[in-house]
């Protein structure tokens, strides 16, 4: 029987309570009974490494682990302090590892030595990050005074109910060693049952890339249920700045410098999240080098691009005589949706929001460093099928509600905030599904990463074929037969069905510190703003930007702009987007009323880019997907809908949008109509 030996007794309790953090930094042991200990729940990758810490992509980050943790009204573990402490695990309350994928957070974990992570539940990306690292995860507390006394733990007791790859993967020691088995053919993967069962569509697309040999390279089976573990074929692979350096830092060391990348042509690169840092970092981060060091991620992944032939959409070349940068050619799911996602693909990506592309009906979820690393090896990668939960949006809303307040509302409902849809699939149909834009659609699934679902999915349907017939250019009998077959049968299973009148709803808002503190606009109270923030791969689309544009086109007909004092920002998603945003006349719109419309990147959204917080007091009202603590600065950070959000430009406080039109929905087309008309 193998076992984990412990180390070192000290364990570091994640509590709520800064005092007791401080205690144990300062040498302190905590008792072992977590029940008399306040435990900090929804921790966000944010916290464990805020954004600005991830521009390392080494051991350094150890230095790091936990800084951006919020305890009270404190941030209490100072740089070094966990790695000085000698802990050997840290424990947390419920969903810890929310929000971004980023493996540098249970990275720099393990960098700082913690070897084991004991929660109340993990989110699952967080979770498989860990152990494609080799950190042990568990969510049995009785195991807190065995480690307190220096007890070899067996290794069985961290793959209990665990399935046959996730075990063979804690054994092995990391996803690598055990990839190295199974390509081999001495890892067995279990077949899934052949016996035919109603899929959802989820699973069918699923079933269809599942590798049913790793050996041969045979892929696509009959059927997969919920539970069945295996690895997939992917259609696309992609990773961005933030990642790609660490994982080529990782392929390097697995398979050596100069080994090829699989399949080079299905593989992306991306120069999205940072390509504004310059122009946000402070004078003293800049003399301090941390800009420099965010540079040499921007670098590493050109250079290990060219050295592998891998397409890079990379930063635009700034304007001669301009300072400014000029932004990205797209933010990755943009991109993604935009030139490559096909109805029915299976896609993955370094970042939690890839499920954007489910809007055109493909699977696509985010994956870790080390996954991405071991898909440029097998071009595949590990997963679990997924429960289906199935989400019915019934009645069309109000002209004034959009498919962002529909994710705010949902990640209030109590099934979602008690974490119950956490790792399922996302399936969302109805009446206001059908009518929304497949812009719209991909707020719904991008946000999936919220909810902390696996993936999300609209299945494809005519808009879907209008879609990529005039967007993509394709032939329109080519799209249609690219979406036969994608449904899910009658009598697939769904561990869950949510079902929400779109009728009723209101616009939403979010308080700071976590999406899912949905509220309703009109009973909010009086919020002043001092920044709104119309952007990120959420809101950065054409749709959103024709609804920005809509709220300001009637605020200069009513003789307002811009509320005095406050900074409003609009930002687009791509260049793409960008250019049909000078075609529409927006762009002098926008200044009209007193927005600046910066080049697309991720900007703000990633606290590296015009529209960020500079103080606690200042308040964003903004369009991005998520407000964890620290996540577009150190402000107090609302979500909502863009209508919301240029609404509140204009008004100088949080308020909705309340158009003067019928409660139908408008078109863009129809927008573009009244624009061209005046
Ligand atoms: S815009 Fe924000 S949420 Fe979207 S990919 Fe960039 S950092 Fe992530």
């Amino acid at each position: 029987m193998t076992f984990f030996v412990p180390s070192s007794r000290r364990v570091l309790f994640l509590s709520d309570d800064p005092t007791l953090i401080d205690r144990q930094l300062a040498g302190d042991d905590l008792d072992g009974d977590a029940a008399a200990i306040p435990l900090r729940h929804d921790i966000s990758t944010d916290e464990i490494t805020p954004a600005s810490i991830c521009y390392y992509f080494d051991e350094t980050l150890g230095e790091f682990a936990y800084t951006g943790l919020r305890a009270g009204e404190r941030f209490p573990v100072r740089r070094g302090a966990v790695r000085a402490g000698g802990f050997i695990a840290s424990v947390a309350g419920r969903r810890r590892g929310k929000g971004s994928s980023r493996e540098q957070s249970p990275y720099a974990e393990w960098a700082a030595g913690i070897r084991v992570v004991i929660a109340h539940s993990f989110e699952r990306i967080y979770r498989e990050n860990c152990q494609h690292l080799g950190i042990l995860t568990s969510t049995d507390f009785s195991l807190i005074p065995r480690l307190q006394a220096g007890e070899p733990i067996p290794l069985a007791e961290f793959t209990l109910g665990e399935g046959p790859i996730a075990r063979g993967v804690i054994e092995a020691g990391g996803l690598y060693p055990y990839n190295v088995e199974r390509l081999a053919g001495r890892a067995h993967v279990p077949p899934p049952d052949p016996t035919p069962r109603p899929l959802t569509l989820v699973e069918r697309i699923l079933a269809r890339h599942w590798v049913a040999d790793a050996a041969t390279g045979t892929v696509g089976v009959q059927a997969v249920r919920p539970g069945d573990q295996g690895f997939v074929r992917c259609d696309l692979r992609f990773s961005h700045e933030y990642v790609t350096p660490m994982a080529a830092m990782l392929f390097a060391s697995l398979v050596g410098r100069d080994a090829p990348i699989a399949d080079p042509e299905s593989v992306l690169f991306f120069r999205d999240h940072l390509t504004f840092l310059a122009d946000a970092m402070s004078a003293d981060q800049v003399e301090a080098g941390v800009l420099d060091v965010a540079l040499a991620l921007e670098s590493t992944q050109r250079s290990f691009a060219a050295a592998k032939g891998i397409t890079l959409y990379g930063e635009q070349p700034r304007r001669p005589g301009s300072a400014a940068s000029a932004g990205s050619v797209a933010i990755c799911h943009s991109k993604i949706l935009e030139d490559h996602a096909l109805p029915g693909d299976l896609i993955v990506g370094s970042d939690s929001h890839t499920p954007h592309a489910g809007a055109i009906g493909c699977v696509a979820f985010g994956i870790g460093t080390t996954a991405v690393c071991n898909s440029w090896i097998t071009r595949d990668v590990r997963v679990e099928v997924p429960p289906s939960c199935l989400v019915i949006v019934e009645g069309i809303p109000p002209a004034n509600v959009t498919a962002k307040d529909l994710m705010l509302e949902l990640l209030r409902h109590p099934l979602v905030s008690s974490g119950g849809a956490i790792g399922m699939a996302l399936e969302y149909t109805g009446a206001a599904v059908s009518a929304w834009s497949i812009d719209e659609r991909a707020t719904l699934t991008n946000m999936a990463a919220e909810v902390g679902a696996y993936t999300a999915i609209v299945a494809p349907d005519a808009a879907t074929v209008d879609y990529l017939v005039a967007r993509r250019g394709l032939d329109r009998a080519m799209a249609t037969a690219r979406i036969a077959g994608l449904a899910a049968d009658p009598g697939a299973e769904y561990a869950h069905v949510m079902t929400i009148d779109a009728t009723t709803m209101r616009p939403m808002v979010a308080l700071p510190g976590d999406p899912g503190h949905g509220r309703p606009v009109d009973a909010l109270g009086d919020v002043a703003i001092d920044i709104a923030y119309a952007g990120s791969c959420t809101g950065g689309k054409r749709e959103d930007m024709d609804m920005y544009a809509r709220v300001f086109r009637t605020a200069l007909d009513a003789g307002h702009a811009v509320a005095p004092g406050v900074r409003c920002y609009v930002q687009c998603g791509s260049q793409d987007v960008y250019a049909y945003c000078r075609s529409r006349g927006y762009d002098a719109l926008f200044a009209a009323v007193g927005a600046e419309l910066i080049a697309p990147s991720c900007g703000a959204c990633i606290n590296a880019g015009p529209g960020v917080s500079r103080r606690r007091d200042e308040v964003t009202v903004s369009a991005i997907n998520r407000n964890f603590p620290g996540r577009s600065g150190p402000g107090q950070l609302y979500l909502a809908s863009p209508y919301t959000v240029a609404a509140s430009a204009i008004a100088g406080r949080i308020v909705a949008w309340e158009p003067d039109l019928a409660p139908a929905r408008r078109e863009p087309d129809d927008l573009h109509e009244a624009l061209d008309a005046r």
